[in-house]
């Protein structure tokens, strides 16, 4: 079909993709990012944990040890996002995403999705993970309240934001602004950016049905369909195992999450995927 011409032509090279995780998790759930999409994309992708791990270093670079706690809190989430996007502006590059590590990130899909917008300009864009904004409270001061409501870009199944941006959201992101930012409203680190993009801002969420979180049900995503996503995830929903419903190059039982088979769907030339599979 006829495509529009980019708005800006990128490289993969342009888009800092920071991928949040914990150390009791770098076995069971990274070496298997490091297996697939991350192998090919060493240079884009940085990796956000709270503790050292020597096997990790020999793997890959740009692993920054947060030195955020490891509990699953409110502060320890936010404190790792907030060092996310201090490294990002650091970094001078164009395009900021966030992706949990849980998440397929197809690099070629994304970079294709962000040439559509100049990153200039003021860009946040992802899948709202609730089908209306979100109520909070803003304390204003001490004993002042107000109520707000915003969408915001689920974490879950990754967004992205443009340099042009991020910049705008520095008084309330940089440094230690993060934090207090987020204690403000009293919600999780994605909330958080959301609040400031849409409520602070005024800049609209761009709802993009290319990312996918595992609070979805991942069987909707056909398999004609995996090679234009962004996002991919796996995980649990609703009480059930969730994960991509493919035929592939390895069973189920060998592949719980997909992402091997996926990987192999994406780049069939891959040494370790089975030759000759007609997907
Ligand atoms: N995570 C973290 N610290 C924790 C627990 C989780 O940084 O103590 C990260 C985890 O690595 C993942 C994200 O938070 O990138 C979401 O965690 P998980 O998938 O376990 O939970 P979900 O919110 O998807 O149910
Ligand atoms: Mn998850």
């Amino acid at each position: 079909g006829t495509q529009k011409p980019p708005a800006e032509e990128i490289a993969a090279r342009d888009v800092f993709i920071a991928v949040k995780t914990t150390k009791k998790f770098h076995r069971s759930r990274l070496d298997l990012l490091l297996d697939t999409w991350i192998s090919r994309n060493k240079e884009e992708t940085f990796i956000f944990t709270d503790g050292e791990d020597e096997e990790l270093k020999k793997r890959t670079g740009n692993i920054i040890n947060t030195n955020c706690s490891a509990a699953h809190s409110r502060q320890a989430l936010s404190c790792k996002m907030a060092v996310e996007y201090d490294k990002f502006i650091e970094s001078g590059r164009k395009w900021f995403c966030h992706v949990d590590d849980d998440n397929y990130v197809n690099v070629r899909t994304l970079v294709k999705l962000l040439s559509n917008y100049p990153h200039t300009q003021d860009i946040y864009i992802g899948k709202p993970s609730l089908d209306r904004p979100i109520q909070a409270t803003e304390r204003i001061s001490e004993n002042k309240m107000r109520p707000v409501h915003f969408w915001f870009a689920t974490g879950g199944a990754g967004f992205c934001i443009s340099r042009g941006l991020a910049l705008k959201m520095s008084p309330w992101a940089s440094g230690g602004h993060f934090m207090s930012t987020a204690e403000k409203i009293r919600l999780p680190d994605d909330c958080t950016i959301g609040y400031i993009i849409e409520s602070v801002l005024g800049v609209k969420l761009i709802r993009s049905n290319l990312f996918h979180s595992h609070l979805e049900n991942l069987q909707q995503v056909s398999k004609m369909e995996i090679h234009k996503q962004v996002t991919l995830s796996y995980g649990m929903f609703e009480n059930k195992r969730n994960s991509i419903l493919m035929k592939g190059a390895f069973s189920v039982e060998d592949d719980p999450s997909r992402f091997h088979s996926i990987h192999c769907l994406l780049y069939p030339e891959t040494p370790w995927c089975p030759p000759n599979i007609v997907y």
